[in-house]
């Protein structure tokens, strides 16, 4: 699996030696991180801000597959989604600590492969890494990353403030992480049945990147500053659209209009679920992990917002009886729900 064929066993180094050498290189970037890996405890500095605070957890076999998830690419993933959480309340992440079990099947090399993505996230979303914990477990691994994030009082946008009339815009385009995840399903698959196949994965990079390597929208928050933007509510797309846009419904007590033909889409995305037979819409809806911001907006700051590259207007909230509605390409206005897309795909 490695390239480098020597294989050091966990139990060779001892979990003080692990820890030691899974963080010797970490350079704090922070100066309000004043003690990271190494103490009891970590020591950082409060800066008049409010903290933000949140965690993941990550199980081999439920949120990972380590047959196609190269183990660098999974440490910088499971940075990259704890990140996302700090943008979608629009603050800056600043801490992480990881915590993690993994068995003997797992060597030291390997342990090492995950802790180059892991801090080459934190040194792209410029997060320290300043604790955590290292134990065994009975098969399997698993990895819990707590982070946390600074923002003024007056800057945090939380889930409940959507109002009456304001617009719905999300950033980037949708779906092609789940298709990313059905082209390493399907290759999954075919080796199976032949390990002599090699995975046929060409021409389907970005999306393929979209699954394996997403990307925490860092850039969103300074954009929306330089164009005096404060959303009135935001929440992050890690499990679809139509599940998180019923989430800042629900959380700011309106429904909304949603329109199918204003949802970004990807040309590869859609092509691939063409090839795979899939509503492509539905992979926006349901598919999940494009972690791109949702969020809305007050309709004075349409002018503002509605050339740029960045953001796309999906629709509009509306009053709470009239429900959260799709109204698809062809007109009619369906009820979104969680499994909206039942209804959808029998169209
Ligand atoms: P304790 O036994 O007091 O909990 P540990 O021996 O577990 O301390 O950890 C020693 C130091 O190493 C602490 O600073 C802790 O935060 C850090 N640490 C432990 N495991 C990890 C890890 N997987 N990644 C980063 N830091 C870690
Ligand atoms: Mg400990």
């Amino acid at each position: 699996m490695f390239e480098n064929n020597t294989r050091t066993e966990l139990s060779q180094m001892g979990e003080f030696g692990l820890i030691k050498h899974l963080t010797k290189t970490i350079k704090l970037q922070h100066s309000n991180s004043i003690k990271g890996v190494g103490d009891d405890a970590a020591v950082i500095e409060p800066g008049g801000q409010h903290i933000l605070l949140s965690t993941d957890m990550l199980i081999e076999g439920v949120h990972f597959d380590l047959t196609y998830v190269p183990l660098k690419h999974l440490g910088y993933k499971a940075v990259a989604v704890n990140v996302s959480d700090i943008c979608a309340m629009n603050g800056v992440p600043k801490q992480i600590t990881l915590s993690l079990a993994a068995s003997n099947r797992f060597s030291v090399e390997a342990l090492e492969e995950l802790y180059s993505g892991v801090l080459a996230a934190c040194k792209k979303y410029k997060v320290d890494l300043v604790g955590g914990d290292t134990t065994s477990s009975l098969s399997g691994l698993c990895i819990s990353i707590s982070i946390i994030g600074e923002a003024e009082k007056n800057e945090i946008v939380y889930r409940n403030g959507a109002q009456e009339k304001d617009l719905l815009v999300v950033t980037g385009d949708l779906g092609g992480s789940y298709m990313g995840l059905q082209i390493l399903e399907r290759e999954k698959a075919v080796f199976k049945e032949n390990p002599n196949i090699q995975p046929d994965l060409e021409g389907n990079d970005y999306i393929l990147e979209r699954q394996l390597k997403p990307e925490a929208r860092t850039d969103i928050r300074p954009i929306l500053k330089e164009l005096d933007i404060k959303p009135t509510s935001m929440i992050d797309i890690s499990d679809g659209l139509a599940s998180e846009i019923l989430h800042l419904c629900d959380q700011s007590s309106v429904g909304c209009t949603l329109y199918e033909e204003k949802i970004p889409l990807d040309s590869m995305t859609v092509s691939r679920a063409q090839d795979f037979n899939i509503d492509p819409t539905l992979c926006a809806l349901s598919g999940g992990e494009d972690y791109e911001l949702l969020f809305t907006i007050n309709q004075k700051d349409f002018e503002k917002i509605k050339n740029h590259p960045d953001f796309t207007i999906i629709g509009h909230i509306t009053d709470k009886a009239a429900g959260a509605q799709l109204v698809t390409r062809s007109g009619s206005s369906i009820p979104l729900t969680a499994q909206g897309w039942d209804a959808f795909l029998k169209k």
